[in-house]
C-alpha cells in the first residue's frame, strides 16, 4: 500500500464507505493522514465535581445515588451520582430502553464523560458515553488523548480511527517527504511532518497533552504554519495568474473631470488617494484586483462612479453588481443623476422585472448601447451577454461569494488576436472592515485600498444602551422628536429564522406606533414585500413623506437617506458588532447629531455587556471589527458565504493569528520557486479551490 494509494485499498473500505469518505472530502490514503482532529477528549484522569467548570468536557465517577424518571413533556431518565467527596451530578437521558433503566441500581459505580452543564437539577451531563463498573476493579484509564474527527453521517469515530490507524501503520513504512525547508523548520523550531502527523493522531502519554488540548504542541503548530502557508501561496498564485492576463488599458477620462466639478462636494484626501490608486491600476495593460475598504458613509459609491468613467470613455463598458435590490436601486439612480449629464447610458436588471422591460434592458447591454450596467445577481444570468465589458465593480462584497465574483470576471473573458486572455479589471467594496490580518489572510489575491477617512461635517453618532424595560418611554421620545422634524428608523432584527415571523415583529411595532400616535407617518419595509413595494417606501421616506420606519434588517446595507438622525435598534445583543454597526451607519449620513439607541433584553450575559458597550463607545468600524474578532471567530465575521476558501483543516484565524505575519513572509520567501506550491495545494486545498479554475 502507498499513500497516494485509493482508500479502497484500506482494509474494510468497500465502495459504500468509500463513498461515505469522499463526503468529507477523503480519496486517498494521503488524504486521511490530513484528515485531522477537531479536538480533543481527555480521559486520562477523573475530574473532582466540584472542580467542573459549565461547557467543560470531563470525565467523572461516582455512586449511583438515585434513578428517576422525569414527568415533564419530554420525559427523561435522570441517573444522580455522588463522587467520593460527596459532590453531586445528573446524567441525563432523552432516549433510553428499559433495559438500559434497569441497569443504573443505586450503589453502582458509574464513569461517565460528557460535557458538563447548568441544568434545572444543579451540574448535568446529556447523554454522556458512561461505563458501569465494580469499585474493587476500577477500569484502566486512558494513558492519552483520544481525538475526535469532523466526520459524516453514517461513519462513527471508531471507524474512522480503525481507517485512520491502517493510514498511520502505511506512513510508518512509506514516510512522507519534507515538503518545508529545513530554514523554515528550524528557524520556527518546528518538528519534521511524520512525526507531527504521529503525534496529532495518536498523542502519547509522554506529550505535553495539556499543549495539545489547546493546540500549541510544535506538532499541531507545524500542521498549523504549512496549512496556512499554502493558503497563502495560492492566493499569492490566483493573483499572479490574473496579473499575467491582458486587460484593456483606460489611461485617461476626461468625463470623470467633469464628474469631479459638477459634484456638490470635494473628495476627502482618502477618496483621492483611493481614486488615484484605482487610476494608476485602470491605466495598466493588466487586470486591477483591488478591494476598496471604507467605512459605512466613507462615500464609496462616488468613487465608482468615477472609476467607471474611465471604462466608459474608453469604449468598455461596466457592470456593477449589488446584493440586494434596493441597494441596486440606489445606486442607480445616484448613478442617472452623475453619468446621465454626461451623456452616458445607463440600463439596470434587477431579478423582478417583467420579461418585456428585461428583453428591453438586455438588449441595450448587449449590443454596448449601454455603457454602464447596474444590478443584483440577475447579472449572473447566462442570458446576460455583456458587450466590451472592462471593468466589474462588487459593491458589498462580503454579501457575495468568490466563486460569484469570479463568475462575473469570467463573463468578460476573451481572446486578443494573439491569443492572450483578456480579462476585465476588478473593483470590490466592502463596508466592513476586516482586521488587516485577516484582510490579507481572506483576500489575499487582491490589493488594499482603504478609505480611512468621513466625509467633512459628519458628527459622530451618540450611541446608548438601554434595557427594553423602557421601550414605551423610547417610542415616546421618538414621537417627539419626529415631531420635530426627525426621521427615524426603527429595527426588528430577525430573532426567529422565518421571514414571516420577522415580518410580523415589524408590523406589530409599526401598529403600535400607530395606534398610539395616529399622526406620526409611517412606513414599514421587510423582506416579504415585493422589490417595487419597498422601493415605494423607501423612497417616500427618502422623500420625508414617512417619519418613521419601521424595518427589519434588510434596510442593513447602504440605504442613504441624509435626513435621517435616529435609529432604535431592537434585542440588539442578538446581532453581530459588524452588522449593528452597519445599521447604525444609517444614520449620521448628514448635518444633524445623530442618535442610536441599542435596546436589549435582559438579563444580558458579560460578554452581551462587553459587546454592547464597545459599541457605545466607538464609531470606528476598524476598531468594532478588532473587537468582534477577539469575540466571536473570523468565519462568522466574514460571513459564511464568503469563508469558502477559508475553510482551514486545522489552522483557526483567531487561536493562530499570531502565526500569519510570519507565514506572510515565508510566502514570499517560498514564492520565488515553484516547488513548494503544487505539493502544498494538492496536499491541503485539493478540490476546494477549483473555483480558481472556474
Ligand atoms: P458608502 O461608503 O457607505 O457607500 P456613500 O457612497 O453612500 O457611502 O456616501 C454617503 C453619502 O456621502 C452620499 O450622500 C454621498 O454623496 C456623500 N459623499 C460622498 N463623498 C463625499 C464627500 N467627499 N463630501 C461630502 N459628501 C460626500
Ligand atoms: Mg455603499
Amino acid at each position: 500500500m502507498h499513500i497516494t494509494d485509493d482508500l479502497t485499498s484500506l482494509k474494510g473500505v468497500g465502495d459504500k464507505l468509500a463513498e461515505k469518505l469522499a463526503k468529507l472530502g477523503l480519496a486517498s490514503v494521503q488524504d486521511l493522514l490530513f484528515h485531522l482532529p477537531l479536538r480533543y477528549q481527555d480521559k486520562t484522569r477523573v475530574i473532582p465535581i466540584a472542580d467542573l467548570l459549565f461547557g467543560q468536557d470531563a470525565l467523572i465517577e461516582g455512586e449511583i445515588i438515585s434513578q428517576h424518571m422525569t414527568k415533564t413533556r419530554n420525559s427523561s431518565l435522570l441517573v444522580k451520582i455522588a463522587d467520593a467527596n460527596g459532590q453531586i451530578l445528573s446524567c441525563r437521558f432523552f432516549h433510553f430502553h428499559y433495559r438500559q433503566a434497569q441497569q443504573f441500581k443505586r450503589g453502582q459505580m458509574l464513569r461517565a464523560y460528557g460535557e458538563v452543564r447548568n441544568g434545572p437539577t444543579g451540574l448535568e451531563m446529556v447523554h454522556p458515553s458512561y461505563q458501569l463498573f465494580n469499585p474493587q476493579n476500577p477500569p484502566p484509564l486512558e494513558t492519552t488523548l483520544t481525538p475526535v474527527y469532523p466526520t459524516t453521517e453514517g461513519l462513527g469515530q471508531a471507524s474512522l480511527l480503525k481507517l485512520i490507524d491502517q493510514a498511520l501503520e502505511c506512513l510508518k513504512e512509506n514516510p512522507l517527504a519534507e515538503i518545508l525547508p529545513d530554514e523554515l523548520l528550524n528557524d520556527l523550531k518546528l518538528p519534521g511532518i511524520n512525526q507531527a502527523l504521529l503525534t496529532l493522531h495518536k498523542p502519547q502519554a509522554s506529550d505535553d497533552l495539556y499543549l495539545i488540548k489547546g493546540f500549541q504542541h510544535p506538532s499541531q503548530q507545524r500542521l498549523i504554519v504549512e496549512e496556512l502557508l499554502s493558503s497563502q501561496l495560492a492566493l499569492q498564485l490566483m493573483r499572479q495568474q490574473e496579473k499575467a492576463h491582458g486587460a484593456p488599458s483606460f489611461a485617461t477620462s476626461p468625463s470623470s473631470e467633469k464628474l469631479l466639478q459638477q459634484l456638490p462636494f470635494e473628495l476627502t484626501s482618502a477618496q483621492q488617494r483611493v481614486l488615484n490608486e484605482i487610476s494608476d491600476d485602470l491605466s495598466m495593460p493588466h487586470p486591477m484586483q483591488r478591494l476598496v475598504q471604507g467605512d459605512v458613509g466613507s462615500g464609496k459609491t462616488v468613487i465608482a462612479a468615477l472609476a467607471a468613467l474611465y471604462a466608459a470613455d474608453n469604449g468598455h463598458q461596466v457592470v456593477v453588481m449589488a446584493p440586494t435590490e434596493i441597494l441596486a436601486e440606489q445606486h442607480l439612480n445616484a448613478f442617472l443623476e452623475w453619468l446621465e449629464p454626461l451623456n452616458i447610458k445607463v440600463a439596470w436588471l434587477n431579478g423582478r422585472m417583467k420579461a418585456a422591460e428585461r428583453r428591453y434592458q438586455m438588449a441595450l447591454i448587449e449590443s454596448g448601447e449601454a455603457q454602464v450596467v447596474i444590478g443584483t445577481h440577475a447579472l449572473f444570468q447566462d442570458a446576460v451577454v455583456f458587450n466590451q465589458l472592462g471593468l466589474v465593480i462588487i459593491d458589498e462584497q462580503h454579501r457575495f461569494g468568490v466563486h460569484q465574483r469570479l463568475a462575473l470576471q469570467q463573463k468578460g473573458k476573451k481572446f486578443d488576436d494573439n491569443g492572450e486572455e483578456i480579462h476585465p479589471h476588478q473593483l470590490v467594496m466592502t463596508a466592513t472592515p476586516i482586521p488587516r490580518t485577516l484582510a490579507m489572510t481572506a483576500y489575499g489575491d487582491l490589493d488594499l485600498s482603504i478609505i480611512d477617512e468621513l466625509p467633512p461635517g459628519r458628527k459622530p453618532i451618540e450611541t446608548a444602551v438601554i434595557n427594553n424595560e423602557k421601550r414605551f418611554e423610547i417610542m415616546q421620545h421618538l414621537y417627539a422628536k419626529c415631531k420635530q422634524g426627525v426621521q427615524a428608523y426603527w429595527v426588528c432584527p430577525l430573532i426567529e429564522e422565518s421571514e414571516l415571523l420577522h415580518a410580523q415583529a415589524a408590523e406589530v411595532t409599526a401598529t403600535q406606533f400607530s395606534d398610539n400616535w395616529p399622526d406620526l407617518r409611517i412606513g414599514l419595509v421587510h423582506g416579504r414585500l415585493k422589490g417595487e413595494e419597498k422601493a415605494l417606501v423607501m423612497n417616500a421616506f427618502k422623500n420625508h413623506q414617512l417619519d418613521l420606519l419601521v424595518a427589519t434588517t434588510v434596510i442593513e446595507v447602504g440605504v442613504n437617506v441624509p435626513n435621517a438622525s435616529l435609529m432604535i435598534i431592537e434585542n440588539a445583543e442578538r446581532l453581530g458588532l459588524a452588522q449593528l454597526h452597519q445599521l447604525r451607519g444609517r444614520v449620521g449620513r448628514g448635518d444633524l447629531q445623530s442618535h442610536c439607541v441599542l435596546l436589549y433584553q435582559a438579563p444580558l450575559s458579560e460578554t452581551g455587556k462587553a459587546r454592547l458597550n464597545i459599541m457605545r463607545d466607538s464609531n470606528d468600524g476598524f476598531v468594532i471589527a478588532e473587537e468582534d474578532l477577539k469575540i466571536r471567530g473570523p468565519g462568522e465575521i466574514l460571513g459564511t458565504r464568503q469563508t469558502g476558501g477559508l475553510q482551514f483543516r486545522i489552522a483557526d484565524l483567531k487561536r493562530d493569528a499570531k502565526w500569519i505575519p510570519t507565514v506572510q513572509k515565508w510566502a514570499q520567501i517560498l514564492s520565488q520557486s515553484n516547488r513548494y506550491n503544487n505539493p502544498l495545494q494538492a496536499r491541503w486545498i485539493g478540490h476546494r479551490m477549483d473555483y480558481q479554475h472556474a
